[in-house]
């Protein structure tokens, strides 16, 4: 169903035309740095920190502005885990759209509290379910319960007032397509068309979870009409190299890269991430110089406002060279 009503070309996709966009780094490691306690989330939900929105929208606020500070273009809201199936998890489900208002809501606040236009980027993440699988559990779901999932998710980033769909760490396909259906049919209802990025999170060897590679994910995700394919988390930039390599060739559609601060490593049943700022910089500027159909970088897992500070250095280093050629 490649439906867009209208085709505009929205501020989002102009701005990329003229200049690499930064995104901003982790959210989940950022919370983590507040050390929440069970009594911060609702109704005592350890671990729910979509929810955290509600009951500590002064933390979320304050991560969010803590990224514009550092230099990113766009930030992304609180609502990797608030598609319904998911919220469904905490007994939330029949909340999905005010979620969704509430966390695009606090993203806005802080970035009118910026002089600079700052986007709001409108996350997505998986349901859980994994419906290309045979598994009995994680298969055990139909492709319209997904559609409908992000569908409702997708509604409330668009009612909020998102400026792009973020449809991230993608595993499955099967998946990623009733995203991006479920994103065109909400789009359709509300006669508005905003622009949609599908990453697809690769394991070290350049594959999916369920085995899917790097060429037949592109196909499908591109032939439905996304504007803008990526590659977030998982591994560091430097395991999505040939993958990076790989996309930017075909030099359809703008790429975006947005590693983990580097492979994690298990410390005491913890995942730490090493890359440091300037490694990860480092790398990411190599990707931008040799590949022009890089056009968003950031950071995920591990990443923080550190890290997404030295890649506005860099980025603006890079500018001025261009300027000077
Ligand atoms: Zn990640």
């Amino acid at each position: 169903m490649k439906s867009k009503l209208i085709i505009i070309l929205t501020s989002f996709l102009s701005e990329l035309n003229k200049k690499i966009l930064l995104f901003d780094g982790a959210m989940g490691t950022e919370i983590q740095k507040y050390s929440p306690k069970e009594s911060d989330y609702l109704d005592n939900k350890d671990g729910f920190n979509d929810s955290l929105n509600f009951t500590r929208p002064d933390w979320i606020k304050k991560i969010h502005k803590s990224y514009i500070d550092a230099g990113s273009d766009c930030i992304e809201t609180n609502t990797f885990g608030s598609n319904k199936l998911k919220l469904e998890e905490f007994g939330e489900g029949d909340r999905t759209l005010e979620f969704n208002i509430q966390a695009t809501n606090l993203a806005k606040e802080a970035a009118s509290e910026s002089q600079k236009k700052v986007f709001i980027i409108g996350s997505m993440g998986p349901t859980g379910f994994l419906p290309s699988s045979n598994d009995s559990d994680l298969g055990n779901i139909s492709l319209n319960e997904i559609e409908e999932a992000f569908f409702l998710q997708a509604r409330g980033l668009i009612e909020g007032g998102c400026d792009v769909l973020l449809i991230e760490t993608g595993q499955d396909v099967l998946e990623m397509k009733m995203a991006v259906e479920g994103s065109y049919r909400a789009m359709q209802e509300l006669k508005k068309s905003i622009p949609i990025i599908s990453n697809v999170t690769l394991d070290q060897y350049g594959k999916m979870l369920l085995g899917t590679n790097i060429q037949s994910a592109y196909t499908t995700l591109s032939n439905l009409g996304v504007d803008i394919f990526g590659l977030n988390c998982s591994t560091g930039p430097v395991e999505m190299t040939p993958s990076i390599q790989w996309l930017c060739e075909q030099k359809e559609i703008p790429i975006l890269v947005m590693p983990n601060a580097g492979m994690p490593i298990n410390e005491n049943g913890m995942a730490k991430y090493l890359m440091t700022p300037e490694e990860i910089s480092t790398k990411l500027g190599e990707f931008v110089n040799k590949y022009e159909m890089v056009k968003i970088i950031g950071g995920c897992c591990g990443t923080s406002p550190q890290h997404i500070s030295q890649l506005r250095n860099m980025l603006d280093n890079l500018n001025q060279i261009n300027l000077k050629k």
